[in-house]
C-alpha cells in the first residue's frame, strides 16, 4: 500500500513493487522511442529437414538494440510490449523487415527457404490483419509461399471465428501457419482441427533431456502422431544435441531447429551458416562428378 496517511506510513509502501512498477514503466517509455527510431534487429535460425539434412526454412527472431544497455532478448520486452499495447507496431515492423529480407535473398542460395515469422495473438485481431501481410509480400515482391506465420495457442482466445477467417485468408493465398510452442498452453486438441494449420512446432520444454526420459519420448511420439493424423509437419524446437536429433530423425519428425545446427544469427551470417549445414550432407566428391 503506497498511500501516505500520516507520518512513517510511507514505509508500508512495497519497495519491490515499486521498483517493478518503474522498471516497467520504464522499459514502456524506452520502447515507444525504439519503435520510432527502429532499435530492432532480426536474428535468423535455420530449421534442418530431417529426411534430406538440408536447410529448409528459418526463423526470424527480434532483439533490441539498447543504445545503453545493448542487445536485449524478447523475453526482456515482449510481454510488456504486448501490456503496453506496443506489439502490433513492433509485429508490423518484423514483417516488413522480414519479408524485405526474404527479397534480398531471392536471386542468392537462400532464395527458396521459407521464413516463419513469429505473430503475436493481438496482431491476429486487427481486422486488417491479413491484408497487411498480403501487401507487405507484394510491396516486397516475395511470393506468399516463402512466408510462414508463427502462432501460438493464445490466438483461439478472443474473437476465435474471426480469428479462423484471417488465417484461412492468408493460406488459400499460400502462406503457411505453425502453430508455436506446442503443448505448453491451454488450448484444447479441438482447436488444432478447427484452425487452418501447416505446420506444428514441439515445444522446447519436450525436447528437453529427450534421451534420459522414457515419459518425454513418449509425449514427443505422441505429439508426433498427432500431428500426422492431422496431415501436419512438425518441427522440434530447441534441439541442442546429437543424441535428440536422432530420436527425432527415427520418431519421425519433420524438422529440427535448435543450437545443434546453430544459434540466431544476424542476416550477414545466415549465408555461410546454411552453406556449411548443407555440406554436411553434401556428396561425396566422385558422386558429384558423376
Ligand atoms: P519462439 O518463437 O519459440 O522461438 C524459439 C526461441 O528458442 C528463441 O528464443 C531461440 O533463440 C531459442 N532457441 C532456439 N534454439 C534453441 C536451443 O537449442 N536451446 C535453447 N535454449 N534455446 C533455443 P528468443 O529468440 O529469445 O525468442 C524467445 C521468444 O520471443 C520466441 O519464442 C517468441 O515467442 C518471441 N519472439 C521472438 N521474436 C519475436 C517477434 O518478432 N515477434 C513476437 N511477437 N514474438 C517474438
Ligand atoms: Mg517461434
Ligand atoms: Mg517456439
Ligand atoms: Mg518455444
Amino acid at each position: 500500500q503506497a498511500k501516505n496517511n500520516g507520518k512513517g506510513q510511507i514505509l508500508c509502501f512495497d519497495q519491490t513493487l515499486a521498483t517493478k512498477v518503474l522498471k516497467r514503466v520504464q522499459i514502456e517509455y524506452q520502447l515507444r522511442q525504439a519503435i520510432a527510431e527502429e532499435q530492432f534487429e532480426l536474428f535468423y535460425q535455420p530449421k534442418v529437414n530431417c529426411q534430406t539434412g538440408i536447410v529448409d526454412g528459418i526463423e526470424a527472431l527480434i532483439r533490441w538494440r539498447h543504445p545503453d544497455k545493448g542487445l536485449i532478448a524478447p523475453a526482456d520486452f515482449i510481454s510488456v510490449a504486448e501490456e503496453a499495447g506496443l506489439i502490433n507496431a513492433i509485429g508490423s515492423w518484423v514483417l516488413n523487415e522480414a519479408v524485405w529480407q526474404a527479397s534480398q535473398w531471392s536471386d542468392t542460395a537462400l532464395g527458396k527457404l521459407r521464413i516463419a515469422v513469429n505473430i503475436a495473438a493481438s496482431q491476429f485481431q486487427l481486422e486488417n490483419f491479413s491484408s497487411e501481410v498480403l501487401d507487405v509480400l507484394v510491396h516486397h515482391g516475395v511470393p506468399p509461399d516463402r512466408l510462414e506465420l508463427e502462432v501460438t495457442e493464445s490466438i483461439v482466445m478472443k474473437n476465435l471465428d474471426a480469428v479462423i477467417t484471417r488465417l484461412q485468408t492468408l493460406r488459400t493465398a499460400g502462406v503457411r501457419i505453425a502453430i508455436d510452442d506446442f503443448g505448453t498452453g491451454y488450448s484444447s486438441l479441438k482447436y488444432l482441427q478447427d484452425l487452418p494449420l501447416d505446420v506444428l512446432k514441439i515445444d522446447r520444454s519436450f525436447i528437453l533431456r529427450l534421451q534420459h526420459e522414457e515419459c518425454r519420448q513418449s509425449l514427443v511420439n505422441t505429439i508426433l502422431l498427432l500431428a500426422s493424423g492431422l496431415g501436419l509437419e512438425t518441427v522440434a524446437e530447441g534441439v541442442e544435441t546429437l543424441e535428440q536429433k536422432e530420436k527425432l530423425v527415427t520418431l519421425g519428425c519433420s524438422s529440427i531447429q535448435g543450437f545443434y545446427y546453430s544459434v540466431p544469427v544476424l542476416a550477414d551470417a545466415l549465408p555461410g551458416v546454411v552453406e556449411s549445414i548443407n555440406a554436411l550432407v553434401a556428396p561425396e566428391p566422385h558422386q558429384r562428378a558423376a
